[in-house]
């Protein structure tokens, strides 16, 4: 019997089986008929999932972090400015990567736990004159949501191009980035899209299109460069191969698998799915005498959870004892508080058993550090409501 945990971390996520079946296929040439045909699928499945019909989709090997790099490398000219509103790690990660490209960068930080509200960006962009604005639909590190839809209209309001770093939500909550005006939404392969690690994703607006090419200065990133790859995303959704780099050829076949599962599960099925789970195990961990990072369930998270340890737990014992549980899942991700809290993942293709498992892992886990938790009742409760 096999001895492997189901992952429940916030990433790399499980993947079904028809996605690992396409990893293990023999390699496809990057030229090869039905390869061409799957990366042109995969770029028009892409736009449906985004909900961003009019967008241009690219597939590029590399994690989430070089989609942030491409958006940011291709948008930015020295001297821009930028707001980077940030809820964790990640809001962090992205303004030392606008500063990279030569972005004066003004950084809004929420309170851990909180959002950054429509209101605080209203003010932010009524006082100073930005070109771009960065934000993470999901971070990570915390578990707090934001609004993105009032944000991107806010932002079309004053002109502000805005990146959504959308690596732990696309495909688990809703992005309707052509009606919410949303120029870049990213994300990667590993998170909510259900595909092992490796791809970086995103779709662009004509709006940013435009600006990038009214750019006066060359990209500063040759392999993020839109000169390189447009031209390659181009002739592969009219079914024509082209090269620049190579295409992670086995990646794109299981994104072709990926994006498939989510279309046939349907949209806003996946998200109601997402949604159900979601606010079951943050019951649970109510029931079970946690308390969550996220400061309200309006800014709570569907994809993932960040459920707070009791002062008389230390995460190293906690995560020792969890060692035995069927599920593996994180610590703590934001250094400030990282050793007070632990990350578990409820994206993608995770449904009511996983979560069964994790919360009596967890339960069992609290009680061998001195705890008295229910978690089969706490699981049976919190799914019945
Ligand atoms: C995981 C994650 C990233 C970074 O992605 P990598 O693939 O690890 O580079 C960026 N932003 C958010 C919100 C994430 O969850």
């Amino acid at each position: 019997m096999s001895t492997r945990k189901r992952l429940m971390i916030p990433g790399p996520i499980e993947c079904e089986a028809n996605v690992l079946a396409a990893m293990g296929e023999p390699v496809p040439g990057h030229t090869a008929p039905g390869f061409i045909a799957s990366f042109g699928q995969c770029l028009k499945m892409m736009k449906q999932v985004w909900q961003c019909p009019s967008g241009q989709p690219f597939i590029i090997a590399g994690s989430g972090t070089l989609a942030m790099e491409m958006a940011a490398a291709n948008l930015t000219e020295e001297g821009d400015h930028a707001l980077v509103l940030s809820t964790g790690y990640f809001g962090e990660r992205y303004a030392r990567i606008l500063e990279r490209h030569g972005a004066k960068v003004t950084l809004l930080e929420a309170k851990t736990g909180h959002a950054i509200t429509a209101r605080q960006v209203e003010e932010a962009l009524s006082t100073k004159k930005y070109k771009l604005m960065s934000f993470t639909h999901v971070d990570t590190s915390t578990a707090v949501k934001m609004d993105a839809q009032s944000i991107g209209e806010l932002c079309n309001k004053h002109g502000v191009m805005t990146i959504l770093d959308g690596v732990c939500s696309v495909a688990g909550e809703n992005i309707r980035q052509e009606e919410w005006g949303i120029d870049v939404v990213l994300t990667a392969s590993q998170k909510a899209i259900g595909v092992p690690p490796g791809l970086a994703l995103m779709v662009v607006s004509d709006k940013a299109i435009q600006a990038w090419k009214e750019r006066k200065t060359l990209v500063r990133n040759y392999y993020a460069d839109w000169t390189n790859w447009l031209p390659i995303m181009e002739a592969y959704e009219t079914g024509k191969p082209a090269y620049f780099g190579t295409p992670a050829t086995n990646l794109v076949k299981a994104l072709e698998k990926g994006l498939e599962n989510i279309i046939n599960e349907g949209l806003e099925a996946r998200f109601d799915r997402h949604n159900r789970l979601g606010k079951a195990f943050r019951t649970a961990m109510s029931l079970l005498g946690l308390d969550m990072i996220p400061a309200s369930e309006e800014v709570s998270a569907n994809t993932l959870s960040a459920p707070i340890l009791p002062e008389t737990i230390s995460l190293p014992d906690f995560m020792q004892a969890m060692g035995s549980a069927k599920v593996a899942i994180a610590g703590g991700l934001l250094p400030e508080i990282k050793t007070r809290y632990f990350r578990v993942g409820h994206m993608g293709s995770a449904d009511k058993e996983d979560l069964r498992l994790c919360v009596e892992g967890i339960a069992f886990a609290l009680n061998e550090c001195g705890m008295n938790a229910n978690g089969e009742k706490a699981w049976r409760t919190a799914i019945a409501e």
